[in-house]
Protein backbone atom coordinates (compact mmCIF):
# COMPACT_ATOMS: atom_id res chain seq x y z
CA UNK A 1 0.00 0.00 0.00
CA UNK A 2 1.46 3.69 -0.75
CA UNK A 3 2.40 5.81 1.75
CA UNK A 4 -1.01 8.22 1.13
CA UNK A 5 -3.26 5.62 1.35
CA UNK A 6 -2.18 4.03 4.33
CA UNK A 7 -2.28 7.47 5.91
CA UNK A 8 -5.47 7.76 8.49
CA UNK A 9 -5.89 12.04 7.91
CA UNK A 10 -8.87 11.18 10.83
CA UNK A 11 -8.68 14.75 12.49
CA UNK A 12 -5.54 16.06 10.26
CA UNK A 13 -5.62 19.21 8.48
CA UNK A 14 -4.11 18.19 5.33
CA UNK A 15 -2.55 21.15 3.28
CA UNK A 16 -2.52 19.79 -0.83
CA UNK A 17 -0.60 21.62 -3.52
CA UNK A 18 -2.95 20.59 -6.59
CA UNK A 19 -2.79 22.07 -10.11
CA UNK A 20 -5.68 23.93 -10.35
CA UNK A 21 -4.72 26.29 -13.06
CA UNK A 22 -7.57 25.74 -15.67
CA UNK A 23 -8.17 27.93 -18.30
CA UNK A 24 -11.10 30.34 -17.69
CA UNK A 25 -12.93 32.18 -20.22
CA UNK A 26 -11.25 35.57 -20.39
CA UNK A 27 -14.92 37.12 -20.50
CA UNK A 28 -17.08 35.40 -18.30
CA UNK A 29 -14.31 34.12 -16.36
CA UNK A 30 -15.82 29.97 -16.53
CA UNK A 31 -14.29 26.99 -16.61
CA UNK A 32 -13.27 26.19 -20.01
CA UNK A 33 -11.95 22.66 -19.26
CA UNK A 34 -11.98 21.18 -15.36
CA UNK A 35 -9.82 18.59 -16.29
CA UNK A 36 -6.99 19.33 -13.61
CA UNK A 37 -9.66 20.12 -10.41
CA UNK A 38 -10.74 16.50 -11.55
CA UNK A 39 -8.11 15.00 -11.12
CA UNK A 40 -7.65 16.04 -7.56
CA UNK A 41 -10.80 15.02 -6.22
CA UNK A 42 -9.81 11.21 -5.52
CA UNK A 43 -7.15 12.50 -2.94
CA UNK A 44 -9.38 14.92 -1.60
CA UNK A 45 -12.00 12.86 -0.83
CA UNK A 46 -9.48 9.92 0.68
CA UNK A 47 -9.05 12.53 3.10
CA UNK A 48 -12.20 13.69 3.77
CA UNK A 49 -13.39 10.47 4.64
CA UNK A 50 -10.98 9.28 6.69
CA UNK A 51 -12.59 12.24 9.21
CA UNK A 52 -9.71 14.96 8.23
CA UNK A 53 -10.20 18.06 6.46
CA UNK A 54 -8.39 19.84 3.62
CA UNK A 55 -6.52 23.09 2.56
CA UNK A 56 -6.30 23.48 -0.75
CA UNK A 57 -3.60 25.63 -2.51
CA UNK A 58 -2.59 26.26 -5.89
CA UNK A 59 -1.83 29.02 -8.61
CA UNK A 60 -3.53 30.06 -11.30
CA UNK A 61 -2.50 31.96 -14.39
CA UNK A 62 0.51 33.70 -14.67
CA UNK A 63 -0.11 37.03 -12.76
CA UNK A 64 1.92 39.82 -13.13
CA UNK A 65 1.96 41.87 -9.84
CA UNK A 66 0.19 41.14 -6.89
CA UNK A 67 -3.60 40.01 -7.11
CA UNK A 68 -5.63 40.16 -10.13
CA UNK A 69 -9.53 39.22 -10.45
CA UNK A 70 -9.29 37.30 -13.10
CA UNK A 71 -6.52 35.08 -11.83
CA UNK A 72 -8.35 34.35 -9.00
CA UNK A 73 -9.29 30.85 -7.46
CA UNK A 74 -12.47 32.42 -6.29
CA UNK A 75 -13.97 31.47 -9.58
CA UNK A 76 -12.89 28.18 -8.87
CA UNK A 77 -15.23 27.80 -5.54
CA UNK A 78 -18.73 26.87 -7.15
CA UNK A 79 -17.13 23.79 -9.74
CA UNK A 80 -15.29 22.54 -6.70
CA UNK A 81 -18.66 22.23 -4.28
CA UNK A 82 -20.17 20.65 -7.35
CA UNK A 83 -16.77 18.26 -8.02
CA UNK A 84 -16.88 17.04 -4.37
CA UNK A 85 -20.76 16.75 -4.40
CA UNK A 86 -21.31 19.62 -2.11
CA UNK A 87 -23.23 21.69 -4.66
CA UNK A 88 -26.92 21.38 -3.12
CA UNK A 89 -25.07 22.66 0.63
CA UNK A 90 -26.41 25.63 1.84
CA UNK A 91 -23.60 28.00 1.68
CA UNK A 92 -21.39 28.35 4.65
CA UNK A 93 -22.76 24.79 5.47
CA UNK A 94 -20.46 22.05 4.13
CA UNK A 95 -19.62 24.09 1.09
CA UNK A 96 -16.03 24.67 0.29
CA UNK A 97 -14.84 28.19 2.17
CA UNK A 98 -12.75 30.50 0.43
CA UNK A 99 -9.63 32.55 2.03
CA UNK A 100 -9.24 35.73 -0.31
CA UNK A 101 -5.20 35.66 1.03
CA UNK A 102 -3.12 32.15 1.13
CA UNK A 103 -1.21 33.59 4.17
CA UNK A 104 -1.90 36.15 6.75
CA UNK A 105 -4.39 36.34 9.52
CA UNK A 106 -7.37 35.33 7.77
CA UNK A 107 -6.52 32.25 5.88
CA UNK A 108 -4.65 31.32 9.57
CA UNK A 109 -8.07 31.54 11.51
CA UNK A 110 -10.09 29.36 8.76
CA UNK A 111 -7.58 27.00 8.71
CA UNK A 112 -7.53 26.36 12.51
CA UNK A 113 -11.14 26.62 12.54
CA UNK A 114 -11.76 23.66 10.10
CA UNK A 115 -13.57 20.71 11.16
CA UNK A 116 -13.18 17.10 10.13
CA UNK A 117 -15.01 17.20 6.38
CA UNK A 118 -14.44 20.68 6.13
CA UNK A 119 -12.72 21.92 3.01
CA UNK A 120 -10.63 25.26 2.46
CA UNK A 121 -9.52 26.96 -0.80
CA UNK A 122 -6.44 29.48 -0.54
CA UNK A 123 -6.08 32.76 -3.03
CA UNK A 124 -3.56 32.28 -5.75
CA UNK A 125 -0.30 31.58 -4.53
CA UNK A 126 1.45 33.60 -7.31
CA UNK A 127 -0.11 37.00 -5.78
CA UNK A 128 3.21 36.98 -3.66
CA UNK A 129 6.13 37.11 -5.73
CA UNK A 130 7.80 34.58 -2.59
CA UNK A 131 5.76 31.63 -4.55
CA UNK A 132 7.85 31.44 -7.75
CA UNK A 133 10.97 32.38 -6.36
CA UNK A 134 10.99 29.65 -3.56
CA UNK A 135 10.86 31.71 -0.33
CA UNK A 136 11.40 29.88 2.73
CA UNK A 137 9.66 32.34 5.37
CA UNK A 138 6.83 32.35 2.93
CA UNK A 139 6.65 28.80 2.39
CA UNK A 140 6.99 28.43 6.42
CA UNK A 141 3.94 30.43 6.40
CA UNK A 142 1.99 28.28 4.51
CA UNK A 143 3.16 25.32 6.00
CA UNK A 144 1.91 26.29 9.26
CA UNK A 145 -2.28 26.29 7.55
CA UNK A 146 -1.59 22.41 8.16
CA UNK A 147 -0.96 19.52 9.83
CA UNK A 148 0.21 17.29 6.71
CA UNK A 149 1.30 18.16 3.50
CA UNK A 150 0.38 16.38 0.72
CA UNK A 151 1.83 17.44 -3.34
CA UNK A 152 -0.62 16.37 -5.99
CA UNK A 153 0.51 18.85 -8.68
CA UNK A 154 2.61 16.75 -10.93
CA UNK A 155 2.15 20.02 -13.24
CA UNK A 156 4.38 22.21 -11.25
CA UNK A 157 6.77 19.31 -9.94
CA UNK A 158 9.40 20.39 -12.13
CA UNK A 159 9.47 23.72 -10.32
CA UNK A 160 11.57 24.28 -7.73
CA UNK A 161 8.24 26.80 -6.09
CA UNK A 162 7.25 27.71 -2.22
CA UNK A 163 4.55 25.46 -2.30
CA UNK A 164 6.58 22.56 -4.60
CA UNK A 165 9.22 21.84 -2.97
CA UNK A 166 10.73 24.34 -0.37
CA UNK A 167 7.51 23.79 1.89
CA UNK A 168 8.28 19.78 2.39
CA UNK A 169 11.13 20.86 4.86
CA UNK A 170 8.89 22.45 7.41
CA UNK A 171 7.10 18.29 7.51
CA UNK A 172 8.56 15.58 9.31
CA UNK A 173 9.18 12.94 6.52
CA UNK A 174 5.97 11.02 7.73
CA UNK A 175 4.16 13.83 7.41
CA UNK A 176 5.04 14.85 4.30
CA UNK A 177 3.78 12.65 0.47
CA UNK A 178 2.51 12.70 -2.50
CA UNK A 179 -1.84 12.36 -3.39
CA UNK A 180 -3.06 9.49 -5.75
CA UNK A 181 -2.41 11.58 -8.71
CA UNK A 182 0.95 12.11 -8.38
CA UNK A 183 1.90 8.68 -6.89
CA UNK A 184 0.25 7.48 -10.56
CA UNK A 185 2.37 9.66 -12.81
CA UNK A 186 5.70 9.20 -10.48
CA UNK A 187 4.69 5.21 -10.50
CA UNK A 188 4.18 5.43 -14.14
CA UNK A 189 6.96 7.31 -15.48
CA UNK A 190 9.63 5.44 -13.35
CA UNK A 191 8.23 2.33 -14.55
CA UNK A 192 8.53 3.43 -18.10
CA UNK A 193 12.23 4.81 -17.77
CA UNK A 194 13.97 2.63 -14.96
CA UNK A 195 11.86 -0.62 -15.14
CA UNK A 196 10.56 -0.68 -18.85
CA UNK A 197 10.07 -4.29 -20.08
CA UNK A 198 11.93 -4.56 -23.61
CA UNK A 199 11.33 -3.94 -26.30
CA UNK A 200 11.07 -0.43 -25.35
CA UNK A 201 10.33 2.02 -28.13
CA UNK A 202 9.37 5.73 -27.56
CA UNK A 203 7.71 7.82 -30.01
CA UNK A 204 8.54 11.36 -30.51
CA UNK A 205 6.92 14.22 -32.27
CA UNK A 206 6.16 17.66 -32.64
CA UNK A 207 7.61 20.37 -34.48
CA UNK A 208 11.33 21.11 -33.05
CA UNK A 209 14.01 19.07 -32.84
CA UNK A 210 15.71 21.94 -30.64
CA UNK A 211 12.72 21.26 -27.94
CA UNK A 212 13.18 17.39 -27.58
CA UNK A 213 17.33 16.96 -27.99
CA UNK A 214 17.45 16.21 -24.00
CA UNK A 215 14.69 13.59 -24.02
CA UNK A 216 16.10 11.53 -27.10
CA UNK A 217 19.54 11.44 -26.25
CA UNK A 218 18.47 10.27 -22.61
CA UNK A 219 16.07 7.75 -24.60
CA UNK A 220 19.11 6.92 -26.41
CA UNK A 221 20.09 5.26 -22.77
CA UNK A 222 17.11 3.55 -21.99
CA UNK A 223 14.88 2.66 -25.39
CA UNK A 224 15.26 -0.76 -27.89
CA UNK A 225 13.76 1.89 -30.47
CA UNK A 226 12.86 5.66 -31.49
CA UNK A 227 10.29 6.31 -33.85
CA UNK A 228 10.51 10.12 -34.47
CA UNK A 229 7.18 11.45 -36.57
CA UNK A 230 6.23 15.12 -36.90
CA UNK A 231 7.99 18.21 -37.96
CA UNK A 232 11.18 17.11 -36.18
CA UNK A 233 11.60 14.27 -38.65
CA UNK A 234 13.02 16.77 -41.79
CA UNK A 235 15.56 18.15 -39.68
CA UNK A 236 16.70 14.43 -39.90
CA UNK A 237 16.61 14.06 -43.31
CA UNK A 238 18.12 17.28 -44.33
CA UNK A 239 20.75 16.32 -42.40
CA UNK A 240 21.08 12.84 -43.73
CA UNK A 241 21.18 15.21 -47.78
CA UNK A 242 17.50 14.10 -48.50
CA UNK A 243 15.55 17.11 -50.59
CA UNK A 244 12.81 18.05 -47.64
CA UNK A 245 11.44 21.35 -49.74
CA UNK A 246 9.59 23.37 -47.72
CA UNK A 247 8.77 21.36 -44.91
CA UNK A 248 10.06 22.33 -41.16
CA UNK A 249 13.61 22.37 -41.05
CA UNK A 250 16.16 23.56 -37.86
CA UNK A 251 19.17 24.98 -39.77
CA UNK A 252 21.43 25.01 -36.68
CA UNK A 253 19.94 21.34 -35.47
CA UNK A 254 21.93 19.61 -38.54
CA UNK A 255 24.47 18.61 -36.45
CA UNK A 256 22.65 17.74 -33.59
CA UNK A 257 20.26 15.48 -36.18
CA UNK A 258 24.27 13.52 -36.95
CA UNK A 259 24.98 13.14 -33.53
CA UNK A 260 21.76 11.72 -32.79
CA UNK A 261 21.89 9.65 -35.46
CA UNK A 262 25.84 8.76 -34.67
CA UNK A 263 24.87 7.78 -31.21
CA UNK A 264 22.03 5.53 -31.84
CA UNK A 265 24.40 2.83 -34.11
CA UNK A 266 27.01 3.18 -31.14
CA UNK A 267 24.47 2.15 -28.78
CA UNK A 268 22.52 -0.20 -31.18
CA UNK A 269 19.13 2.14 -30.94
CA UNK A 270 16.54 1.96 -33.60
CA UNK A 271 15.69 5.10 -34.79
CA UNK A 272 13.00 4.67 -37.03
CA UNK A 273 12.14 7.77 -39.30
CA UNK A 274 8.56 7.89 -41.47
CA UNK A 275 9.70 7.16 -44.88
CA UNK A 276 7.54 8.32 -47.15
CA UNK A 277 5.33 12.32 -45.42
CA UNK A 278 1.64 13.44 -46.90
CA UNK A 279 2.51 17.00 -48.55
CA UNK A 280 1.40 20.25 -49.41
CA UNK A 281 1.61 23.04 -51.31
CA UNK A 282 1.13 25.33 -48.08
CA UNK A 283 0.86 25.26 -44.40
CA UNK A 284 -3.38 25.36 -44.58
CA UNK A 285 -6.37 23.06 -44.53
CA UNK A 286 -7.64 24.00 -48.31
CA UNK A 287 -4.27 23.21 -49.88
CA UNK A 288 -3.43 20.78 -52.32
CA UNK A 289 -2.28 17.48 -51.05
CA UNK A 290 -0.10 14.38 -52.27
CA UNK A 291 2.60 12.12 -50.85
CA UNK A 292 6.04 11.70 -51.72
CA UNK A 293 9.59 9.74 -50.40
CA UNK A 294 10.56 11.96 -47.31
CA UNK A 295 13.79 12.45 -48.82
CA UNK A 296 12.28 13.69 -52.35
CA UNK A 297 9.86 16.28 -51.37
CA UNK A 298 9.72 18.75 -54.06
CA UNK A 299 10.48 22.31 -54.17
CA UNK A 300 7.62 24.70 -52.35
CA UNK A 301 6.55 21.81 -51.15
CA UNK A 302 5.92 20.99 -47.13
CA UNK A 303 5.98 17.54 -44.90
CA UNK A 304 2.84 17.92 -42.81
CA UNK A 305 1.95 14.36 -42.05
CA UNK A 306 3.94 10.95 -42.09
CA UNK A 307 2.51 9.08 -45.49
CA UNK A 308 0.76 5.10 -45.60
CA UNK A 309 4.08 3.35 -45.27
CA UNK A 310 5.23 5.22 -42.75
CA UNK A 311 2.19 4.27 -40.73
CA UNK A 312 2.23 0.66 -41.68
CA UNK A 313 5.94 0.49 -40.61
CA UNK A 314 5.28 2.28 -37.46
CA UNK A 315 2.52 0.15 -36.25
CA UNK A 316 4.31 -2.85 -36.90
CA UNK A 317 7.01 -1.09 -34.27
CA UNK A 318 4.66 -0.31 -31.85
CA UNK A 319 2.82 -3.49 -32.05
CA UNK A 320 5.84 -5.06 -30.49
CA UNK A 321 6.94 -2.83 -28.32
CA UNK A 322 6.41 -3.97 -24.33
CA UNK A 323 6.87 -0.64 -23.24
CA UNK A 324 5.79 2.73 -25.18
CA UNK A 325 6.47 6.33 -24.60
CA UNK A 326 4.14 8.72 -26.47
CA UNK A 327 5.28 12.58 -26.73
CA UNK A 328 4.60 14.47 -29.63
CA UNK A 329 2.02 14.53 -33.00
CA UNK A 330 3.10 12.79 -35.90
CA UNK A 331 1.63 15.40 -38.24
CA UNK A 332 -0.08 18.88 -38.43
CA UNK A 333 -3.26 17.09 -36.41
CA UNK A 334 -5.20 19.73 -35.84
CA UNK A 335 -6.09 20.16 -39.49
CA UNK A 336 -8.38 16.91 -40.32
CA UNK A 337 -6.48 16.49 -43.59
CA UNK A 338 -3.08 15.74 -41.95
CA UNK A 339 -4.29 14.07 -38.80
CA UNK A 340 -4.22 10.70 -40.08
CA UNK A 341 -0.87 9.46 -39.06
CA UNK A 342 -0.99 10.83 -35.25
CA UNK A 343 -4.49 8.88 -35.37
CA UNK A 344 -3.08 5.77 -36.61
CA UNK A 345 -0.30 5.95 -34.29
CA UNK A 346 -3.09 6.45 -31.15
CA UNK A 347 -4.86 3.43 -32.74
CA UNK A 348 -1.42 1.19 -32.87
CA UNK A 349 -0.49 2.29 -29.04
CA UNK A 350 -4.24 1.10 -28.04
CA UNK A 351 -4.26 -2.11 -29.84
CA UNK A 352 -0.36 -3.05 -28.45
CA UNK A 353 -1.94 -1.78 -24.77
CA UNK A 354 -4.58 -4.42 -25.32
CA UNK A 355 -2.27 -6.84 -25.99
CA UNK A 356 -0.35 -6.24 -22.81
CA UNK A 357 1.88 -3.78 -23.54
CA UNK A 358 2.21 -0.69 -20.80
CA UNK A 359 1.80 2.72 -22.78
CA UNK A 360 2.29 6.09 -21.36
CA UNK A 361 1.46 9.31 -23.09
CA UNK A 362 2.37 12.52 -22.02
CA UNK A 363 2.94 15.75 -23.20
CA UNK A 364 0.29 18.18 -24.19
CA UNK A 365 -0.56 17.59 -27.83
CA UNK A 366 -0.19 13.89 -28.11
CA UNK A 367 -2.33 14.36 -24.80
CA UNK A 368 -4.84 16.34 -26.63
CA UNK A 369 -4.42 13.79 -29.34
CA UNK A 370 -5.10 11.06 -27.82
CA UNK A 371 -8.74 13.13 -26.32
CA UNK A 372 -9.26 14.01 -29.99
CA UNK A 373 -9.72 10.87 -31.06
CA UNK A 374 -11.19 9.00 -28.38
CA UNK A 375 -8.33 6.69 -27.20
CA UNK A 376 -7.33 8.32 -23.44
CA UNK A 377 -9.02 5.05 -21.95
CA UNK A 378 -7.65 2.64 -24.27
CA UNK A 379 -3.72 3.78 -23.21
CA UNK A 380 -2.20 2.68 -20.05
CA UNK A 381 -1.26 6.25 -18.71
CA UNK A 382 -2.12 9.36 -20.02
CA UNK A 383 0.18 12.01 -17.98
CA UNK A 384 -1.63 15.37 -16.95
CA UNK A 385 2.16 16.88 -16.77
CA UNK A 386 4.13 18.94 -19.87
CA UNK A 387 6.67 20.34 -19.13
CA UNK A 388 7.21 17.96 -15.57
CA UNK A 389 6.56 14.66 -17.58
CA UNK A 390 9.09 16.36 -20.68
CA UNK A 391 11.78 17.07 -17.74
CA UNK A 392 11.23 13.87 -16.15
CA UNK A 393 12.43 11.86 -19.31
CA UNK A 394 15.29 14.14 -20.10
CA UNK A 395 17.00 12.49 -17.02
CA UNK A 396 16.44 16.01 -14.96
CA UNK A 397 15.56 15.26 -10.52
CA UNK A 398 12.33 17.47 -10.41
CA UNK A 399 12.32 19.32 -7.35
CA UNK A 400 8.39 18.47 -6.36
CA UNK A 401 9.84 14.63 -6.55
CA UNK A 402 13.09 15.34 -4.59
CA UNK A 403 11.61 17.05 -1.70
CA UNK A 404 9.01 14.44 -0.70
CA UNK A 405 11.51 11.49 -0.78
CA UNK A 406 14.19 13.06 0.61
P1 LIG B 1 5.36 20.10 -29.90
O1 LIG B 1 4.70 21.14 -29.05
O2 LIG B 1 6.80 20.34 -30.17
O3 LIG B 1 5.05 18.70 -29.46
O4 LIG B 1 4.71 20.29 -31.36
C1 LIG B 1 3.38 20.12 -31.62
C2 LIG B 1 3.03 20.84 -32.87
O5 LIG B 1 3.81 20.35 -33.93
C3 LIG B 1 1.60 20.68 -33.29
O6 LIG B 1 0.95 21.92 -33.19
C4 LIG B 1 1.67 20.20 -34.72
O7 LIG B 1 0.75 20.85 -35.58
C5 LIG B 1 3.08 20.55 -35.11
N1 LIG B 1 3.57 19.68 -36.20
C6 LIG B 1 3.56 18.34 -36.23
N2 LIG B 1 4.04 17.88 -37.39
C7 LIG B 1 4.37 18.97 -38.13
C8 LIG B 1 4.92 19.13 -39.42
N3 LIG B 1 5.22 18.09 -40.20
N4 LIG B 1 5.13 20.40 -39.86
C9 LIG B 1 4.82 21.45 -39.09
N5 LIG B 1 4.30 21.35 -37.85
C10 LIG B 1 4.08 20.11 -37.36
Amino acid sequence: MSKFSGYNFANQRALIRVDFNVPLDKQTLEIKDDTRMKAAIPTIKKILNDGGSVILMSHLGRPKEGPEDKYSLKHLVARLNQLLGFSNAPSGDGGAQFADDCIGEDAKQKAAALKPGDVLLLENLRFYKEEEKGDEAFAEKLSKLGDVYVNDAFGTAHRAHASTAVIAKFFPKEKRMFGLLMEGEVASAEKVLHNSEKPFVAIIGGAKVSDKILILENLLEKATGIIIGGGMAYTFFKAAGGKIGASLCEGDRLDTAKEIMKKAAEKNVCIHLPGDSIIADKFASDADISSSLSTEIPDGWMGLDIGTMACDMFTKVILNAKTILWNGPMGVFEMECFQHGTKTIAEAVAEATQNGAFSLVGGGDSVAAVNQFGFADKVSYVSTGGGAMLEFFEGKTLPGIAAINE
